[in-house]
């Protein structure tokens, strides 16, 4: 456990410090070698890179729709049900972010519009390596469907369980249904990202890349973000991150749950608990353990728990400001009275008020993206909203009354900065309207 005020500046800020990645020249090296194999060879290269990372080997990258229907045919209902309504709750939220355009009359006779439009074709990556994340599909797929892309590419790592060898798990094909998703297509890890950026035989290029994956995705992304000829990302994603803000009155039982559910998605996870109370901290610890006993991913949990940092605060202020400072991707609010904090809380990507409010509702099923910032880009970056999906454009009309009020400003401006053509563009017309006057 740390105590905040017994630590120096230096140790403060080095105690919220995220591990670099470990050989970054070496993770761009070997995400290059596939991203420039699949410019080459493109769906050639999709299949050999599925046989030599997944294990299989498969006639093509698209997944036949018959088989997708067989595949979804198997959903229970309970299962079904669940998707329904994780992907209610989220179109809900969505939809209420579809924002008016804009249209202005700034002076007689000049009209300035801001229009939004959706982008045309969206690419999303679905992390299918570890588990299958069909929370993720409607976390990307319900907004590119309210926007109203054109084209809405899908792809995942095909599925290796028994069963279903080579297909897609029947949960990620429902959700994508239900977002009306007809292109999915099977291909993972940096290859999948290199595809949907530059284009193969079967899976057409697209212009904006979303979705979270490990470090060879994540890496692909960065890659064909920065190559004009690539395509735009979301966001940089990291490993998730939560911090957990909580007081003496909180249940040690639902922050140890809290800290696990993070702790499970990867041993890479960051966990941070900070709290005024030390009886709070060191009863939450023993509940962590008793809690990891009984999950199946505890090995996973306990080496993100190794890299935990457990924070005695001087009281709920200082508190506060360390999880300002940190800027996670999640952070759950445990106080007394939760809300009432909202106004001091900066910098978090997304924020989970009172004891009955766990981050695992937020991920799957509240109705907010879990689509999150990490690595402290919190700070200028937003969740993942409808808004990313779109691009906004202006239109401008003016009538010759309106330009004949404006002109002789523009002239100025122009010849203020040596733009003689700019100046006789508005001349000419103020020219012409002057003739036209004279000859009325
Ligand atoms: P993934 O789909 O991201 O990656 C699997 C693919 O990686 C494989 O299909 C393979 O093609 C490729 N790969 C595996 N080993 C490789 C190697 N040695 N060299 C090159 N390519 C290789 O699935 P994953 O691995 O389970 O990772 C999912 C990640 O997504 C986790 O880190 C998780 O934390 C993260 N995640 C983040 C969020 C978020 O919102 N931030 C949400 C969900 C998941």
């Amino acid at each position: 456990m740390i105590t905040w005020q017994n630590l120096t500046l230096a140790e403060q800020k080095s105690a919220l410090s995220r591990p670099a990645i470990a050989n970054r020249a070496d993770l761009t090296s070997k995400v290059l070698d596939i991203v420039n194999m699949v410019k080459d060879k493109g769906d050639d290269a999709l299949l050999t890179l599925t046989k030599k990372f997944d294990g299989l080997s498969l006639n093509s990258v698209a997944l036949p729709s018959s088989q997708a229907e067989d595949i979804i045919a198997t959903l229970g209902d309970e299962q079904r049900a669940a998707i329904e309504l994780a992907y209610g709750q989220i179109k809900r939220f969505h939809e209420a972010q579809v924002q008016a355009d804009v249209k202005v009359e700034t002076s007689p006779g000049v009209v300035c519009e801001l229009i939004t439009q959706a982008i045309s074709s969206v690419g999303l990556y679905i992390p299918g390596g570890s588990a299958p994340l069909p929370s993720t599909v409607l976390m990307l797929g319900v907004p590119a469907q309210i926007a109203g892309c054109k084209r809405t590419v899908l792809c995942t790592p095909p599925d290796t369980s028994e069963g279903n060898k080579g297909g897609i798990t029947a949960e990620i094909l429902y959700a994508a249904k239900l977002c009306g998703i007809k292109e999915i297509y099977r291909t993972g890890g940096a290859q999948a990202i290199a595809a949907m950026a530059y284009g193969t035989e079967s899976i057409a290029a697209v212009d904006k890349i979303f979705g979270p994956g490990n470090s060879f995705v994540t890496e692909a992304k960065q890659l064909v973000a920065q190559d004009p000829a690539g395509a735009a990302i979301d966001m940089p994603a990291g490993p998730s991150e939560v911090l957990v803000l909580a007081d003496a009155n909180a249940n040690p039982a639902f922050v140890a749950a809290d800290l696990l559910s993070q702790a499970e998605h990867g041993p890479d996870s960051q966990v941070i608990l900070v709290s005024d109370s030390l009886q709070l901290i060191e009863k939450t610890k023993q509940d962590i353990e008793s809690q990891l006993t009984l999950l199946p991913r505890a090995d996973i949990a306990k080496k993100a728990l190794a890299n935990s940092r457990f924070i005695l605060a001087s009281d709920l202020n200082e508190a506060v400001e360390i999880s300002n400072q940190y800027a996670p991707e999640h952070l759950i609010v445990q106080f007394d009275n939760a809300r009432s904090w909202l106004s001091k809380l900066d910098n978090a990507a997304s924020v989970f008020l009172g004891a009955y409010t766990p981050e695992s509702a937020g991920d799957y099923a509240s109705g907010t993206n879990h689509v999150l910032p990490t690595y402290g880009y919190s700070k200028v970056l937003s969740s993942l909203n409808l808004a990313d999906f779109t691009r906004k454009f202006t239109v401008q009309e003016i009538t010759p009354n309106g330009l004949a009020a404006i002109g002789p400003a523009i002239m100025t401006l122009a010849a203020a900065e040596g733009l003689d053509a700019h100046r006789n563009a508005v001349g000419l017309r103020l020219e012409q309207l002057q003739k036209e006057k004279s000859n009325d």
